[in-house]
């Protein structure tokens, strides 16, 4: 299954990921950066399994991404 990685570190708190996937993400009021909801923690990542139908959006939220810190593979 593909999964969407988060290097949140480097996250800018743009909005853009909640803005296009509300579903997956939101924006942490304790550091104004993105959340991956029901992530799990992996050193400096966060990695969701996505389901199919989650898969070309978070395609298009990677690319949106402005400092390119979500993977999806
Ligand atoms: S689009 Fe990228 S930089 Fe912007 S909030 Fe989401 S993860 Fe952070």
């Amino acid at each position: 299954m593909p999964k969407i990685i988060h290097y949140r570190k480097k996250c800018i708190g743009c909005g853009i990921c909640v803005e296009l996937q509300p579903e997956l993400w939101r924006m942490s009021k304790k550091d104004g950066k993105a959340t991956l909801l029901q992530s799990v923690a992996r050193k400096d990542l966060f990695v969701l399994p996505v389901r199919d139908e989650q898969f070309q959006n978070s395609i298009k939220v990677a690319e949106a991404c402005p400092v390119k810190v979500i993977q999806v593979r």
